[in-house]
C-alpha cells in the first residue's frame, strides 16, 4: 500500500494502486501520491 492525498475529499489514504478513496469513493485518478520523505517518527 501506498499513501495519497485525495483531491476529493483532502483526506490521506493508503491504498493499493487503482483503488478508489476508501474515504469518499472517489476515482483513483483523485488521488495524488505523497512523499514518505516526511516521516516525524525518526
Ligand atoms: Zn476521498
Amino acid at each position: 500500500m501506498k499513501k495519497y492525498r485525495c483531491k476529493v475529499c483532502g483526506q490521506m489514504v493508503e491504498v493499493n494502486e487503482g483503488e478508489n478513496c476508501p474515504i469518499c469513493g472517489a476515482a483513483f485518478s483523485e488521488l495524488e501520491p505523497v512523499d514518505d520523505n516526511e516521516d516525524k517518527n525518526k
